[in-house]
């Protein structure tokens, strides 16, 4: 669907050509000069910043991408068009690319950025862009995916309350030392080193689940590598419930639009179905170059432990888990539910318990670059992680007692 918001615009502009507009919060203003072009006037759009954080990504070729409360919107030099939620947009002139920074229409602020970002209002006559600060607007846009994500086998909710047991589930923070895992964004945005995120993600995913009352084991703590198979044996010896596995996930190259690619997504076990999920597996599993040769070699049972009827009864447990954690997330995520997947990861089949490995976003994007290296956004969506943890350890513990039996093989403590 094609908005034309073209001819109004284009009405009110032309009766009153200015020069400039301004940009406001409620402590800051600052005035934003405006390019006069053919169709209408142009700004610079990165010179909304700071009182509005937008993020400019030249994404590739002609394409590029303003990223504004974790909400993208697509526009290309030349091209009368933006997409953005979904919608095609008609501009009323197109964006242009001058000295290396992308000049906008006017138009696009005024009333396609406030469509977008909900703390953005227009003010006609003033000629002014507000801000309103409002700052779990950020984390609460969720994608409508989310929504439909919920299956049938967690429709029911389980009562809130403390456990009865103390549960012990291992956190690993994907990789380290050497491997530094993926390196973002593609575009502007703050730096991702992977291994670097997984750990602050990691430490907070643990002290989340400490509030909760569950006890917790770190594969690591500090920037070191630790072989995949190694990771499995500590939550073994460990005699762990659950082990949770935190990456962060990196567009194929090769991709259309590679630096748009948003969105979490969480595995558990087993054969790679798609080809999407062959691609994180390849990817996951490559640092086994850095590991020793005997390190290596020790980790490949994956088609042993797929015949193994006890790792099978994990496999429907480590879905649950997958499916609980995916859920809360896309409560608190801004990016597109991708739902839970599955693939041969060598860091899930040493761990013999339900496992999963969680994709929390991509770092080659910039706005989710942006938003998993935020402290606030990090603690949000490990507090997250920790309640999906809890549920799963909730629903355990109430068929366990329903049945009379450990039914999801967890260790005996
Ligand atoms: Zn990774």
């Amino acid at each position: 669907m094609i908005i034309a918001l073209v001819a109004a615009f284009q009405l009110a502009a032309s009766a009153a050509p200015l020069e400039s507009l301004t940009v406001r919060d409620a402590s800051r203003s600052a005035v934003v000069a405006l390019v006069p072009s053919d169709g209408g006037s142009l700004l610079r759009a990165d010179q909304l910043r700071p009182i509005v954080p937008v993020i400019v990504s030249h994404v590739t070729g002609s394409r590029w991408m303003l990223i504004v409360g974790g909400q993208s919107i697509e526009i290309e030099e030349g091209t009368r068009f933006a997409k953005a939620g979904g919608q095609t947009y008609q501009l009323a002139t197109a964006p242009q690319v001058r000295k290396q920074a992308l000049y906008v229409p006017l138009q696009l602020i005024a009333e396609i950025l406030p469509r977008v970002a909900g703390n953005l209002a227009w003010d006609p006559a003033r000629f002014e862009l507000r801000a309103f600060s409002t700052p779990d607007k950020y984390a609460r846009v969720s994608d409508s995916n989310a929504r439909k994500q919920a299956t049938p086998v967690l429709a029911q909710t389980v009562a809130p309350g403390p456990l009865r047991t103390r549960r012990l589930v291992v956190v690993d923070a994907g990789h380290g030392g050497p491997d530094g895992g993926m390196h973002g964004p593609l575009g502007f945005g703050p730096d991702v080193r992977e291994k670097d995120v997984t750990l602050a993600v990691a430490k907070r995913v643990g002290a989340a689940l400490n509030e909760r009352g569950i006890d917790v084991t770190y594969t690591r703590t500090t920037d070191t590598l630790i072989a995949l198979s190694d990771r499995g044996r500590i939550a073994n010896e460990a005699r762990a419930d659950l082990f949770v596995s935190i990456h962060v996930n990196a567009a194929n190259p090769g991709w259309k639009d590679p630096g748009g690619a948003r969105g979490f997504e969480t595995y558990f076990l087993s054969e790679a179905k798609t080809e999407d999920a062959r691609r994180v597996e390849r990817m996951e599993n490559e640092v086994v170059k850095f590991e020793s040769s005997q390190a290596a070699r020790a980790g490949d049972p994956l088609s042993f432990i797929l015949n193994d009827m006890a790792q099978n009864e994990h496999l429907r447990e480590s879905n649950e888990l997958a499916e609980l954690i995916q859920r809360r997330m896309g409560v608190v995520h801004p990016g597109p539910n991708r739902g839970v997947k599955q693939a041969g990861f060598r860091v899930l089949v040493t761990a013999f318990m339900p496992a999963v490995l969680v994709e929390i976003g991509f770092g080659t994007n910039p706005g989710e670059a942006a938003y998993m290296t935020s402290p606030a956004r990090m603690n949000e969506l490990s507090g997250a992680i920790a309640d999906g943890v809890l549920e799963y350890l909730r629903r355990y513990e109430r068929r366990v007692s329903s049945t009379g039996s450990a039914a999801g093989g967890q260790g005996q403590r």
